[in-house]
Order: structure tokens, then sequence, then C-alpha cells
């Protein structure tokens, strides 16, 4: 497998920002706030797109196809899958989850890193194919009782399905160590600064700062 998504043609380097994107994963337990603090970066910086996953899971009230997720049946998605359309994907609560590759390297080509919502399974996927363009981050809930507590008052699904949900949260937090940081979301406006400033810092990179050889070779020519 490839371990640079550049070798998919993706023009990574040329950036009008002179820097290499990045991916940037923010996965967590489902209830402990991913989507929020992804809707919450999302307005706060111009310079990520959200990554919009293909799913089988049912549309819950207020979702909107395209923007969402692209909600599709089970042989639409083992179509894609069949023609390698896909970044990376898993079955998730019974459902499959997939990242469409070409809106990624569009994303990347016009100069935008690119945030993904995905599972511990996709995560790894990723990092096999882009190692050193991803950027893990893993958010915690401060316990498992707000934990609870947040997926009941999102109010988007049943009694027995925040069950299996719950069931599931004790062997996705066991993924913690695969990720780069972990964050614990208890109060969201403190969780969104850390957040926002790992952007900021991993943005800083000096293998993300291609645009500094140049830079470097001027000055030293001065
Ligand atoms: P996820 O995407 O991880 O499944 P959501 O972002 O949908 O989780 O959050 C679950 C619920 O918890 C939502 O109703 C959201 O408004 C709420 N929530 C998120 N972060 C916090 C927080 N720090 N404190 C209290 N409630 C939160
Ligand atoms: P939900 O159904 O609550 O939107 O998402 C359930 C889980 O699937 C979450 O952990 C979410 O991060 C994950 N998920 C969403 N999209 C993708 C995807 O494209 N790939 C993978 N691997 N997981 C995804």
């Amino acid at each position: 497998m490839a371990d640079n998504i550049s070798s998919q043609n993706i023009d990574n380097d040329h950036r009008e920002l002179n820097r290499r994107g990045l991916l940037f994963v923010l996965s967590s337990p489902s209830g402990a706030g991913k989507s929020t603090l992804a809707h919450m970066l999302l307005k706060a910086d111009r310079e990520i797109a959200m990554s919009v996953s293909v799913t089988t899971r049912p549309k819950r009230p207020g979702e909107e196809h395209g923007r969402d997720y692209y909600f599709v049946n089970g042989d639409q998605f083992e179509e894609m899958v069949a023609d390698h359309s896909f970044l990376e994907y898993a079955t998730v609560f019974g459902n499959r989850y997939g990242t469409p590759t070409v809106p990624v390297q569009q994303s990347l080509e016009a100069g935008q890193d690119v945030l993904f919502d995905i599972d511990w399974q996709g995560t790894q996927q990723l990092y096999q194919r882009a190692g050193q363009d991803v950027v893990r981050v893993f958010i915690l809930p401060p316990s498992l009782e707000e934990l609870r507590k947040r997926l009941e008052s999102r109010n988007t699904d049943a009694p027995d399905i925040i069950e299996s949900r719950m069931q599931r949260a004790v062997s996705e937090i066991s993924h913690w160590d695969g990720y780069d940081y972990v964050l614990i979301n208890d109060d969201l406006d403190a969780c969104f600064a850390k957040v926002k400033q790992i952007l900021a810092t991993e943005r800083m990179r000096r293998s993300r700062q291609t645009g500094l050889i140049g830079f470097v070779r001027d000055l030293m020519a001065e």
C-alpha cells in the first residue's frame, strides 16, 4: 500500500499557502462531541474542509444528503468498494461507512486541509496510506455517565441504539493509544481551543512548510 497520499496524484505540495495540506482526524466514542467540535472548527477556520462520508445508515432527523453524509444502500456502497472509490472504509454499528477519495484530493489541490470524523479503523487505514500528512486527535468524554447523558440529550437515537453505542464506547475508548493527541471534552470551549491549538501547531511543522526551502535559500544568498 502506498505510504503517501501524493502517490495517488495529489499534488499536495503546490498550494497557495506554500505548505503541504494535512489530514486532520477527530475520533471519539459516539456522543463525546466530535461532530460538535468539527462544526465549530469548520465555522472558525476557512483553511479546512470537511470530508463528507458515504454511509448505509438511515438518515437522522435534520441530516442532509451531501452535507452530513452521502446516504446510499448496501449495493451502492459495495459498488464503490469494488471501484476503489474509498480512501478508507469500515463497518461501524452494523452500518458501512467510507471516505470517498476524490473530494479529499480536490480539497488538497484547492489548498485546503481536510477534516475527518471517522472511527479508529478508518484512522488506521488513513494513516497507512498517508501517514506523514495525518494528524490524529481522539476525544474522550469526562465520564461514561456524562457520555450517556449526551447521547440522550442529542435526542437522535432510540433507547436500544443508545444502549449499543454505550456498549461500544468502552471498546472504542480502548483505541485511544492509536492517536497523536488525546483530549477530554469536559468544557466544550476549552476543548475547542485545544483542537485549534493542535491544528495551528501542526501546520507549522517544518516538513509541512514547503515554501521554507526557497525562503531560506534566498535568505542565505542575501
Ligand atoms: P459525536 O459526534 O461524538 O457522536 P456530538 O457532537 O453529536 O457527538 O455530541 C453529542 C451531544 O453532546 C450533543 O447534543 C452535543 O451538543 C453535546 N455536547 C458536545 N460536547 C459537549 C460538552 N463539552 N459539554 C456538554 N455537552 C456537549
Ligand atoms: P454516526 O452514525 O454517529 O454519524 O457515526 C458513527 C461512527 O462512524 C462514528 O464513530 C464516526 O466517526 C464513524 N464514521 C463516520 N464516517 C466514517 C467513515 O467514512 N469512515 C469510518 N471508518 N468511520 C466513519
